[in-house]
C-alpha cells in the first residue's frame, strides 16, 4: 500500500485553503488535539469576548447590560448565527439550556403534535442522555412508550408504523461517526406520519447540515464540541417555522412567555422560537460562544467538509498502512460521504492505549467498551498533525508501552 510521505503531507498543508484559521486558536504547539468533537479549542476571540463581558458588561454596566449589551436577545441572536451553519433560516433556532434539556423539550413538543400516537423511536446505540431523556418523556405521558432501533426492531426505517409519533435520531453517531442521510430519513419519517427530531451534536460545525432543505421538524445540538463555545456552553434548539405558534413545550418558564416583563400570573407562550427558552441563561458562557462563532464568518462549509474527509481519509490510510497487525479495527464507515468528522478504532486495550497516547501529547478519547475515538476539526488541524498522531500510535502499539501500569488507572471522565 502507498500513502503520502512527509513532503506530500507538507504540500497538503501549504495548499489548505483553511490553513490560516489555525492561528485564531489557542493551541499547544506540543500537542495534537483530536478531541474537538468532545471539547473544542478556544479561539482568542472567544476568550477576549469572555473577558470583555466580565469586565465591561458585568462589572462595568451591571444590570443595565441586559439592555445595553444585548444580553436578553443573545439567545436568538446566536441562534440565528448557528442557524446559518445548519441550514436554518432566521427565527428557527435559539441558544438555550443544555442538549439534554432541549431533547426533553423537543420530544415533548413532537409528541403533542401527534396526540393519537404513543411511541417514540430512538436508536439503542444513541448517546445515552438522549435515551435517558426519552425515558423521562414517556414517563410523563400516559400510555407512551419508547421503542429502540436495534432492540425492538432492526432499524428505524422498519419500525415506522402508525403508532410512532416522534423519531429521535443522531445525525452522526457519537461512537462510530456514521452519518445519516437527513433528507432521506426525514422523508421516510414523514411518510409514516411521524415527526423527526435530529440530534446534531456531532455534525453542527463539522459538516454542512441542511435542516430546512431536509424538512426537519426539530433539532438540538451542543456548542462546546465543533462550535468551540467552551465547557458547558449552552446548547441550541431548532423548531421549523411551520410548527411555531402551534407547538408547546413543557418547561414553560418566564423567558418563553409572550410578555416576560409584564409579570402576568398565567403562562402564555411566545408564538416564535423564544417559546423554547425556559429561564435566565448563562450569559458569560453565551458571550464566550458569541466570540467563538466569529471564526465562521467567511468559512466555506464545503471546503470544511472537503478538508474533514481528507483528514479522516489520511488518518485511516496511514493507520491501516502502518499499524496493520497491531490489533486495530476500523469502526467508522470507510466511505468519506458516510461519516462525520471523526474516526473510531477498536482495540482490546483501548483505555490504556489512549492514556499512553495522551501522555505523548496525542489527545483523543476512549469510549466504552473498547473504542479509541479521534475527532478531526478542520478549522485548526493540519495534515502534519495526522501524520504525527499515527507516528505516535504506531510506536505505542509496536513497543507496547501502553502496558505500563500507570496507563491502567481509571478516571471519572473519559
Ligand atoms: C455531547 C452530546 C450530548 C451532550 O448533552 P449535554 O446535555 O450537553 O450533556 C447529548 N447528545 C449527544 C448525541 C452528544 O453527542
Amino acid at each position: 500500500m502507498t500513502f503520502p510521505d512527509r513532503a506530500a503531507i507538507e504540500t497538503m498543508d501549504a495548499q489548505d485553503p483553511l490553513g490560516h484559521l489555525r492561528d485564531a486558536f489557542l493551541l499547544s504547539p506540543d500537542e495534537v488535539y483530536l478531541d474537538g468533537n468532545s471539547l473544542g479549542v478556544p479561539t482568542r476571540a472567544a476568550q477576549d469576548e469572555l473577558m470583555r463581558a466580565a469586565r465591561d458588561e458585568w462589572a462595568g454596566q451591571l444590570i443595565r447590560s441586559w439592555n445595553s449589551a444585548g444580553w436578553f436577545d443573545l439567545p436568538v441572536e446566536l441562534g440565528d448565527r448557528i442557524g446559518g451553519l445548519i441550514g436554518a433560516a432566521a427565527g428557527q433556532v435559539v441558544v438555550a439550556d443544555t442538549t439534554s434539556i432541549n431533547v426533553y423539550k423537543a420530544l415533548h413538543a413532537a409528541m403533542r403534535l401527534r396526540p393519537g400516537r404513543k411511541a417514540i423511536i430512538a436508536e439503542s446505540n444513541s448517546f445515552p442522555t438522549d435515551l435517558y431523556i426519552a425515558e423521562g418523556v414517556v414517563s410523563t405521558l400516559p400510555g407512551a412508550r419508547l421503542r429502540l432501533g436495534g432492540v425492538d426492531g432492526a432499524t428505524i426505517e422498519e419500525m415506522l408504523d402508525g403508532d410512532v409519533a416522534a423519531v429521535l435520531v443522531n445525525h452522526v453517531d457519537y461512537r462510530t461517526g456514521a452519518l445519516r442521510d437527513m433528507a432521506a430519513l426525514t422523508a421516510r419519517i414523514h411518510a409514516a406520519g411521524a415527526v423527526a427530531v435530529w440530534d446534531l451534536c456531532h455534525s453542527a460545525g463539522a459538516l454542512p447540515v441542511g435542516l430546512d432543505a431536509a424538512g426537519a421538524d426539530f433539532a438540538v445540538g451542543c456548542t462546546y464540541k465543533y462550535l468551540n463555545g467552551g465547557p458547558g456552553s449552552p446548547a441550541f434548539i431548532y423548531v421549523a417555522q411551520r410548527h411555531q405558534g402551534q407547538v408547546s413545550q413543557p418547561l414553560s418558564g418566564w423567558w418563553g412567555h409572550a410578555r416576560p416583563f409584564a409579570f402576568e400570573t398565567g403562562y402564555e407562550g411566545d408564538t416564535g422560537i423564544r417559546r423554547f427558552q425556559c429561564g435566565t441563561q448563562p450569559i458569560l458562557s453565551m458571550r464566550a460562544l458569541k466570540g467563538a462563532l466569529q471564526i465562521w464568518d467567511g468559512v466555506d462549509l464545503h471546503q470544511l467538509r472537503a478538508k474533514s474527509i481528507a483528514l479522516t481519509d489520511l488518518f485511516i490510510r496511514l493507520v491501516e498502512g502502518r499499524c496493520a497487525g497491531l490489533g486495530l479495527t476500523l469502526e467508522t464507515p470507510r466511505e468519506g460521504a458516510r461519516r462525520g468528522s471523526q474516526v473510531a478504532l477498536h482495540h482490546d486495550h483501548a483505555w490504556p492505549v489512549m492514556q499512553a497516547l495522551i501522555a505523548r501529547g496525542v489527545i483523543g478519547d476512549f469510549r466504552a467498551p473498547s473504542t479509541l475515538r479521534f475527532g478531526f476539526t478542520p478549522l485548526y488541524l493540519r495534515y502534519a498533525d495526522v501524520l504525527r498522531a499515527v507516528d505516535v500510535l504506531e510506536d505505542i502499539l509496536r513497543s507496547e508501552s501502553w502496558r505500563d501500569p500507570r496507563f491502567a488507572v481509571k478516571a471519572a471522565v473519559t
